[in-house]
C-alpha cells in the first residue's frame, strides 16, 4: 500500500471515529439537557395545579371544571379516584387518552414510550388531611423535543459527511506533496539504476517539509560522496596504469636491446640488465604500494593496542643507520610517549616519513616525540632540499611527487604521503607539512591522547 493511500485512510478512520464520539456526545447531552428542562416544566404545571386545590378536599378534587384551565395538545391531565373512575381529564391526544386509568398510590415520574413516541409521566397522589384520596396523572408526548432531535441527528450526519469529505480530498492533496520528493527520489534512484550515472535529486526548499530537504540532502551528500569515491577511482586506475606503464616501456626496451646485440657487447648487457633490475625492483614497490593503499581504504583496518611510541622509533633510527649509514636522532624529552592506535600502521607512518628525509635530504634527521595535554605530538625535520610552498596542498595526492623526474630518480613512486595521510585519518589526527626550499622539511604529527 502505498504512502499516501495509508495517511489517506488513517485520517479518515480517525476523522469518523471523533466524529462519532463528538455526535454521540452532543446528541446525548442535548436529549439529556431537553428532557430535564421538561421534566421541571411538568413539575412546575403539578405544583401549579396543587396551588390551585386549595382546601385540599375530596369536593374540590372531583370538580370537573379544575383541571379546565391546564388543557394542552400533547397532553392528558386527570384526576383517578381509588376506584379507578375518572373525576376529570383534560387532553385530546387519542393515545394518550386510551392509557388505562389507575389509581396510583406513590409519586413517580419518568419516560415511557406509547405506539414508538416518548412521553413524559408524572404521577402524584392527593390529600384530605392525612389520608390519599384520589391521584393525578400528567402525560406529555415529547413530539416537538423528538422533531428537533431528528433534525439535529441530520446536522450531524450532514456535517460529519461534509468534514470527512474534505478530510478525504486534503489528505489526499497534503500527502500528494508530502510524497513527491519520495517519488521524485525513486524516479531518480531508478534513472541512476537504469542509465548508471549518478545524479543528484532537485528539491525546491520551498514547498519541502524540513525532514524532506534533510532527506534530499542526505541522498544527495551520499551521490556526492560516490561520485567523489568513482572518480577517485577511476583517477587512480588512470595514474596506476600509466605509473606501470613507465617501467614496462623501460624494460621492454632494455630486453630489445638485449636481443639484438646484448650478446656481443657486454657493456650494452650490462647496462641493460642493471636498468630492468632497477625497473623490476620499482614496480615490486608500486604494487606493494598500491597494495598497501587499497588495502588501507577499509574502515575497519586499525588494530587497536596502547603502546610507547619511543621504541618504535628507536628501532627504525636504529635500522636506517644500518642500512643506509644515515643518522636519526631521536628526541623524546619524557622517555616515553604511550598513545592508542594500530602499532603497525603507525610503524609504516614512521618509514613513510623517515624515508622521505632520507630521500630528499643528506644531513641528520630530527625526530622528536612529545604529549602535550591531550596530544601527542611528533615532528619528523630534515635539513634537506625542501618543497615549493605551492606544491605542499598537492603532496598528499595518489601519485604526486614534487618533480617527477628528479623523484623517479630517487626510486619514489609518489605513494608514501598519500598512504601516511590515510592513517593519520583513520587515528583521527593531523597531519601538516612546513618546508622550505633549500632548507629543509619539517612533518607535524598530531594525535589525540586517548589512553587505555
Ligand atoms: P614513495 O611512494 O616511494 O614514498 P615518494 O617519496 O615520491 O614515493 P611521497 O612520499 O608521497 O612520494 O612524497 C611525495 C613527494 O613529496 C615526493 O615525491 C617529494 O617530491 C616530496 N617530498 C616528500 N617528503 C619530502 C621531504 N622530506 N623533503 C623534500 N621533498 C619531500
Ligand atoms: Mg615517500
Amino acid at each position: 500500500m502505498t504512502l499516501r493511500k495509508r495517511y489517506t485512510l488513517f485520517t479518515i478512520f480517525w476523522i469518523i471515529f471523533i466524529l462519532l464520539l463528538f455526535n454521540i456526545f452532543v446528541y446525548l447531552f442535548v436529549i439529556n439537557i431537553t428532557t430535564r428542562s421538561e421534566e421541571q416544566s411538568l413539575t412546575d404545571k403539578v405544583k401549579l395545579l396543587l396551588e390551585n386545590t386549595h382546601p385540599e378536599q375530596l369536593a374540590t378534587y372531583k370538580d370537573p371544571g379544575l383541571l379546565n384551565d391546564f388543557y394542552n395538545v400533547n397532553e392528558l391531565i386527570r384526576i383517578v379516584a381509588p376506584s379507578g373512575d375518572i373525576w376529570s381529564e383534560e387532553g385530546s391526544d387519542k393515545e394518550l387518552l386510551s392509557q388505562p386509568a389507575v389509581y396510583y398510590r406513590s409519586h413517580d415520574s419518568g419516560l415511557m414510550t406509547i405506539g414508538g413516541k416518548r412521553v413524559l409521566y408524572m404521577r402524584v397522589p392527593l390529600y384530605e388531611g392525612p389520608i390519599q384520596v384520589a391521584s393525578l396523572e400528567i402525560m406529555r408526548k415529547m413530539n416537538t423535543l423528538d422533531t428537533y432531535l431528528q433534525i439535529l441527528v441530520v446536522a450531524l450526519a450532514v456535517t460529519s459527511a461534509g468534514a470527512i469529505l474534505f478530510a478525504i480530498f486534503g489528505t489526499y492533496w497534503f500527502t500528494s506533496r508530502l510524497t513527491s520528493p519520495i517519488q521524485q527520489m525513486v524516479s531518480t534512484m531508478r534513472e541512476i539504476d537504469r542509465s548508471g550515472k549518478l545524479r543528484k535529486i532537485e528539491s525546491k526548499p520551498e514547498d519541502d517539509s524540513a525532514e524532506m530537504q534533510q532527506l534530499v540532502r542526505a541522498f544527495n551528500q551520499m551521490i556526492e560522496r560516490l561520485d567523489r569515491t568513482f572518480a577517485r577511482q577511476k583517477q587512480f586506475v588512470a595514474d596506476a596504469s600509466h605509473e606501470l606503464k613507465t617501467p614496462l616501456t623501460v624494460i621492454g626496451s632494455y630486453a630489445g636491446m638485449l636481443k639484438r646485440w646484448g650478446r656481443d657487447d657486454a657493456a650494452v648487457r650490462d647496462e641493460a640488465i642493471e636498468s630492468i633490475a632497477r625497473e623490476v625492483e620499482r614496480l615490486q614497490n608500486l604494487t606493494k604500494s598500491m597494495l598497501t593503499l587499497a588495502d588501507a581504504e577499509q574502515e575497519d583496518w586499525l588494530n587497536l593496542e596502547t603502546f610507547d611510541l619511543v621504541p618504535i622509533v628507536d628501532e627504525l633510527s636504529e635500522m636506517m643507520h644500518v642500512t643506509f649509514g644515515r643518522t636519526v636522532r631521536v628526541n623524546a624529552a619524557n622517555g616515553s610517549v604511550f598513545m592508542k592506535g594500530d602499532r603497525d600502521k603507525i610503524r609504516q607512518l614512521f618509514v613513510i616519513l623517515i624515508d622521505n628525509a632520507i630521500k630528499y635530504s643528506k644531513d641528520t634527521i630530527d625526530v622528536t616525540v612529545s604529549s602535550v595535554k591531550q596530544m601527542v605530538r611528533v615532528y619528523v625535520t630534515d635539513k634537506g632540499i625542501g618543497i615549493p610552498e605551492n606544491e605542499i596542498p598537492y603532496l598528499f595526492e595518489r601519485f604526486y611527487r614534487v618533480d617527477g623526474a628528479r623523484s623517479r630518480a630517487t626510486g619514489g613512486v609518489g605513494l608514501g604521503l598519500s598512504i601516511a595521510k590515510r592513517i593519520v585519518d583513520l587515528h583521527e589526527g593531523q597531519i601538516d607539512v612546513m618546508s622550505k626550499p633549500g632548507h629543509g622539511t619539517t612533518i607535524m604529527l598530531q594525535f589525540p591522547n586517548r589512553r587505555g
